[in-house]
């Protein structure tokens, strides 16, 4: 069974609920809400404040700290002329920090949903997943961190795109540790311009391996003898599909669930982007604590993670 982060009345708990608000009396804390950080300002390499869309800066007296997370941080960082010296070039923006790492080393998690028909009408779940399992398909969980991972629904039907089939439940193989890797670009200086997002989701065939051995495992799972009064059958790709159209479904069903990370990696080589300590390379005082900070995605759920990442930070900005 999963843990979740809820509040006693079982609702969600965001990370501004569970830290933001409990102090929101401190003297020394101001919240903007509704307003985003266009850029940070630098000088002599140095992290002097950040500018905000209403054009105002806000200067800081110790350092700036970036939590835009792995999508808008690397953003934020190549706006403000830190990044690949030749792109930044490209696009007309002045240099502060040759940082090539910056928006490199995308990494998610992806998801294949297999629906079943059930044989009896099946409980809508309190929580979209309640329970899930992780395994490693190349050798012993305990000697490495599982790659995959299998998420169990009970009765979504919106999942089938309003279809109404009768009772399903969904078993859903994730991949943990993609070995493809996106980036993240400009495609302008301009603050309001999107993104050039590249995931390169499925590139290495060894994603795909996985992801088989997934519906493999599911289907294991699902005609095992306690499964046997719920299963009737599979809705998709269904049993008679052969490895050839096994693997075009997985490459065209499978889909994220929204774990961007590594984009600002964290290490000591030329294409890391922050220290040990979360400072960036090459600029003072400027710190990111957010998922991209991960050299590799973890096996797992990340925004637990990304709490850590974040207690972390602040424990290094305390005790240097
Ligand atoms: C739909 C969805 C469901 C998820 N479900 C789960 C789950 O069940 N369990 C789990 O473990 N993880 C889940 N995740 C993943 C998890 O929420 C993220 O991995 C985690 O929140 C990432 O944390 P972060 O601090 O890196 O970035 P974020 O949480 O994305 O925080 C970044 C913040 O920066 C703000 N921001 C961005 N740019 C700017 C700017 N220029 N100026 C000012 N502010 C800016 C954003 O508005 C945002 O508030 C889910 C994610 C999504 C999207």
């Amino acid at each position: 069974m999963y843990q979740v982060t809820v509040n006693a009345e079982g609702k969600r708990c965001s990370a501004a609920v569970a830290f933001l608000n409990p102090i929101l009396y401190r003297s020394n804390l101001t919240i903007l809400t509704n307003i985003e950080v266009t850029q940070i300002v630098i000088q002599n390499h140095r992290a002097i404040g950040v500018l905000l869309q209403s054009g105002e800066t806000i200067q800081v007296d110790r350092e700036v700290i970036i939590s835009a997370g792995a999508i808008a941080s690397p953003k934020l960082l190549m706006q403000s002329g830190i990044g690949n010296a030749q792109d930044l070039k490209h696009h007309g923006i002045a240099a502060q920090c040759d940082l090539p790492g910056v928006g490199q080393n995308l990494q998610d998690h992806l998801m294949l949903m297999l629906p079943y028909q059930a044989r009896q009408s099946m409980p809508i779940p309190e929580y979209l997943g309640e329970a899930g399992l992780f395994v490693n398909t190349g050798s012993d969980l305990v000697v490495d961190a599982s790659d995959l991972q299998v998420h169990f629904t009970g009765n979504m039907q919106p999942l089938l795109g309003g279809q109404a089939l009768g009772p399903v439940f969904f078993a859903c193989p994730t991949l943990l540790k993609p070995e493809s890797l996106g980036e993240i670009k400009l495609r302008s200086a301009q603050f309001d311009s999107p993104l050039a997002i590249n995931p390169n989701y499925l590139n290495c065939d060894r994603d795909v391996d996985v992801l088989l051995q997934g519906i493999h495992l599911v289907r294991d799972l699902v005609h095992s003898d306690v499964m046997a009064p719920f299963l009737e059958s599979e809705l998709a790709p269904g049993l008679a599909a052969d490895s050839q159209t096994l693997r075009s479904f997985i490459r065209s069903q499978a889909s994220t669930i929204w774990h961007p990370s590594g984009t600002c990696k964290m290490g000591r080589d030329e294409t890391t982007v922050v220290d040990s300590q979360l400072r960036v390379h090459g600029i003072d005082q400027l710190r990111i604590a957010d998922a991209s900070i991960m050299p590799r995605i973890i096996s797992a759920n990340l925004q637990a993670t990304c709490m850590m990442i974040g207690e972390k930070a602040a424990d290094l900005i305390l005790h240097p």
